[in-house]
């Protein structure tokens, strides 16, 4: 028994025997005895390599989707000038608020972590002059956002989104390909969504409809939780987002945005609405549906996971949003640009993977597969070596293989073969290194034939019909 297991029994007190393990070791966590490791800061997370199926299908369905609707990829830095989303989110919204990570440069300037990454792609537009391009500009993105939330499940202080964003034209179409893009991003990874859409118009429509719903909210002031209270003084249209239950009679009963449209606001809401329908993409008209940021006009939506309260979903990730989007065409000129119609979209992939998960448990869902040829399985010593070089040629010759060199089994080796699912195995011991000769197994039979090492190449792409 090594030293150190011995100490630990020799000091661990009786009674800790019975205590349950603290919650990091029941997790698996080992921290050797007496020394502090660090933990991760709250509201972060790693992402563990078991976890990378998930996000590697998320990226690959992404990418592909970009590419095949033409969006080019732009990176924006992670850190920009606070003032760009005090400009572009709204000073009342709670992302600016409450959630923003600012901090003061060695200049003095302020700073931040982005809280999500439209206002860069607008910067980004003005900056290298984009409006100059071909409109209209389809850009999409993938990266990490940051907001000092109060961390629960599917809410975390980073977290990362994938987002497209199309700038330059101001066609109830875009908005109907934003939200293909986003339900096609769901339909391709097999997950059941559905999207939530409202318009909520111009600023000046929205003026008057925010007066009528403050008129109606003072009334029944008595009646809302403190967090309404303050939302009616500073910003009415958030009253909306409540979830408290007391609070609900009375957001169903509240005057509807789509009321105080003006006919043009309504027409182009139903444009939208027609290209949803004639996509075949179902959509539930929510109209309390105004999503938290300030920049957004017009169209407005959001995409929820299907999945029902029994499947044992958690309940913040069924109920909360996988993605939202709108269009926000004055956003361009709020922020210095020349007036530029535009929409977009953000999905946030960490909620995503955690939903998919979840749902893949019962249900069948579309994964990448990790892909190779064939296997190569080595017996012993001067075997290994012989092994390394012919698994580099035959790499480069363009076959995808297999192997684990710290496993010695033909067994174990075989069925690691099995495991992913190749056709064939190549075999390689001491006595087919002598003769310089290898053997071919056929997974499914188990036939083998021996052949020439320098023939092994040839043969085995005929079988797999590569030449
Ligand atoms: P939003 O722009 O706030 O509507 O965010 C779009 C999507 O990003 C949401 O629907 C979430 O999937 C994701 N998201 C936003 N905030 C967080 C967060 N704090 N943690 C994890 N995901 C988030």
């Amino acid at each position: 028994m090594p030293k150190k297991q011995k100490e630990k029994k020799k000091f661990v007190p009786r009674k800790n025997k019975e205590q349950k393990p603290k919650k990091k070791e029941a997790e698996g966590a080992v921290v050797e005895k007496g020394k502090r490791a660090h933990n991760i800061l709250r509201g972060m997370h790693d992402i563990l390599p078991r976890e990378e199926k998930y996000w590697k299908t998320m990226f690959h369905v992404a990418e592909n989707l970009a590419a095949y609707f033409q969006y080019g990829r732009i990176e924006t830095p992670v850190m920009e000038e606070a003032g760009l989303f005090v400009r572009s989110l709204g000073k009342g919204t709670d992302v600016v608020e409450k959630e923003m990570y600012v901090f003061e440069n060695q200049d003095g300037s302020k700073i931040c972590l982005r809280p999500e990454a439209t206002a860069s792609v607008v910067r980004a537009y003005i900056n290298a002059g984009m409006f100059n391009y071909p409109q209209p500009v389809k850009m999409w993105y993938w990266g990490p956002m940051f907001r000092h939330d109060r961390p629960q499940a599917g809410r975390y202080r980073e977290f990362r989104q994938v987002g497209y964003e199309i700038i330059g034209a101001a066609d109830p179409a875009m908005d109907a390909e934003l939200i293909l893009v986003a339900y096609n991003f769901y339909k391709d990874l097999g997950l059941p969504v559905e999207i939530r859409v409202n318009s909520i118009g111009l600023p000046e429509e929205r003026e008057r409809y925010k007066a009528e719903l403050a008129n109606y909210y003072r009334a029944k002031k008595s009646y809302i939780c403190e967090d309404c209270r303050k939302r009616l003084l500073k910003n009415p249209l958030r009253l909306l987002d409540c979830k408290e239950d007391q609070c609900q009679p009375i957001k169903d009963e509240a005057p509807q945005i789509v009321d105080w449209l003006s006919e043009t606001s309504k027409n182009y809401f139903m444009k939208v609405l027609e290209y949803l329908d004639a996509l075949g993409i179902p959509y539930i008209l929510q109209p309390t549906l105004v999503r938290g940021l300030d920049y957004y006009t017009h169209t407005v939506f959001e995409i929820y996971p299907v999945i029902e309260a029994e499947e044992g979903a958690a309940k913040e990730t069924a109920q909360s949003a996988l993605g939202g989007g709108g269009r926000y065409d004055l956003l361009m000129e709020e922020m210095g640009g020349r007036p530029t119609p535009a929409a977009g979209v953000a999905l946030g992939i960490d909620r995503s993977v955690a939903v998919l998960k979840q749902y893949g448990e019962k249900h069948p869902i579309n994964l990448l597969k990790p892909e190779y040829d064939i296997y190569f399985a080595q017996l012993g010593e001067r075997a290994k070596g012989r092994a390394l070089k012919m698994i580099e040629d035959l790499r480069q010759s363009g076959l995808r293989i297999g192997f684990n060199f710290y496993k010695n089994s033909l067994k174990t080796q075989l069925e690691l073969a099995n495991d992913l699912k190749v056709p064939c195995a190549l075999i390689l011991g001491q006595k087919e290194v002598q003769e310089g000769t290898i053997i071919i197994r056929d997974m499914e039979s188990g036939i083998q034939e021996i052949v020439d090492q320098k023939k092994a190449e040839n043969i085995v792409k005929k079988k797999l019909e590569k030449i």
